[in-house]
């Protein structure tokens, strides 16, 4: 078999649900490649860019909020905050997400306060990141 299951699911949506032929995700310790048949874990996922291979030679790209993927038989479950297409990213909301959250940093927070607004800064910065990426065709 060389194509694996993939279910993206994120907190509003299902991103993706279909075949793939091999992906990248982004963990704590860097990227991980999943490739068909690989062996059954859990990886925690960490705000970054996600690239899948769905048709031969088709790269897609998806800005990934934080959360796991589950792999089990083949099928691989991806269960993350928030997942983007470079085309769905709205580059001036991302802007305004990052000042927001670089605003909100100078004052004082409770840690939980603190912790959420490291990662509504984390997803911005992807998400701008993403955007510019696919802009200069880097
Ligand atoms: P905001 O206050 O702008 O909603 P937020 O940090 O609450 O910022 P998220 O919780 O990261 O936003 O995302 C909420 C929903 O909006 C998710 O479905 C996410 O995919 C979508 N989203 C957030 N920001 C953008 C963006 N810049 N472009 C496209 N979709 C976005």
């Amino acid at each position: 078999m060389d194509t694996f299951g993939l279910k993206i699911i994120a907190s509003d949506k299902v991103f993706y649900d279909g075949r793939c032929r091999k992906m990248t995700v982004p963990a704590a310790d860097g990227e991980i490649g999943i490739l068909p048949n690989h062996e059954n874990m859990v990886i925690a996922i960490a705000v970054g860019i996600g690239r899948m291979e769905a048709e031969p030679g088709k790269w897609q790209e998806v800005a990934l909020g934080g959360g796991f993927a589950e792999i089990v038989n083949n099928r691989v479950t991806l269960i993350v905050d928030t997942a983007e297409r470079p085309e769905d990213i709205d580059v001036r909301r991302a802007q305004e997400q990052r000042e927001r959250a670089q605003e909100q940093l100078r004052q004082k927070q409770s840690i939980q306060e603190y912790y959420h607004t490291q990662a509504s800064l984390a997803r911005a910065m992807n998400r701008l990141k993403l955007a510019q990426d696919k802009k200069w065709n880097l």
